[in-house]
């Protein structure tokens, strides 16, 4: 198989996603791994000898707190240190020059390149990384510049705050789940996603049974390859600014036409 197989099948997915007007975008982990993200859901992988998946829990924290916030601290410096690809700069484009309406892009990651990669509102179905919350109530503070909010007691009722990711066995939060369950859409492009979470996991589902279009961009067959309408078996990075530029050269070129 050579290396630009997939290429085929972005056109036909081009074709199937060009009509849609509520386009969502669902993104996991394989869209910042292509950024150099090291990924640990279900990796098996350790940290300092801890198996990664027991520090991220509401009992890994309860149990050493400070253990893990040196595992989430040394994880923000290596995001801090990332960089967002060419996959991600073009979901920006796609949602500033989607021909037919509107694009609402929803991730399982809990990094901020997205953000910093120019895409306006990222829902977080995960939680954000650089979010230091309180344990007790509400208050929440971006703690991206230097992990000093992390240090202090919560500066509204003194509990001890945590990371602002969603841990193993936490629910979704239901203002990220209220946004996408609220946008509707009329088709769907999940990015380097093998198992998405409920009740997100059903959406996908739901388009394909109403008739709606649903590609895939993973370089693994995943339980959606069988149901969707096509499947590009890509890198995120390979495969997105290819599949942007095919859905947004035509509105591009038609708003410079209009320009000159
Ligand atoms: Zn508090």
């Amino acid at each position: 198989m050579s290396d630009d197989a997939w290429r085929p099948a972005i056109a036909r997915a081009a074709a199937a996603l060009t009509s849609c007007r509520r386009l969502l975008v669902l993104a996991g982990a394989g869209l910042s791994a292509d950024a150099g993200i090291p990924t640990f859901r279900g990796s098996g992988g350790l940290w300092r000898n801890y198996p990664v998946e027991e520090l991220a829990t509401p009992e890994g924290f309860a149990q050493d707190p400070e253990l893990v916030w040196d595992w989430y601290r040394e994880r923000r410096l290596q995001i801090a240190a990332s960089q967002p690809h060419v996959g991600q700069r073009a979901l920006t484009l796609l949602q500033q020059h989607f021909p037919a309406g509107q694009v609402l892009v929803a991730t399982t990651n809990e990094d901020d390149l997205l953000e910093r990669a120019g895409v306006n509102e990222v829902v977080h179905l995960h939680g954000e990384i650089f979010l230091t919350r309180c344990t007790t109530c509400s208050w929440q503070g971006d703690d991206r510049l230097d992990n000093a909010l992390s240090f202090l007691p919560c500066p509204r009722c003194g509990a001890r705050v945590r990371p602002g990711s969603v841990w193993y066995g936490e629910a979704v939060p239901i203002a990220a789940l209220q946004r996408v369950a609220g946008f509707d859409p009329d088709g769907c492009l999940v990015v380097g996603s093998s198992c998405l979470v409920q009740p997100v996991a059903s959406i996908p589902l739901e388009l394909r049974l109403h008739g709606h279009p649903v590609v895939e961009i993973n370089p693994e067959a995943t339980p959606l390859s069988e149901l969707v309408t096509c499947s590009i078996r890509a890198l995120a990075k390979d495969a997105l600014p290819v599949l942007v530029d095919l859905l947004t050269s035509a509105t591009v070129r038609e708003q410079a036409r209009r320009v000159t």
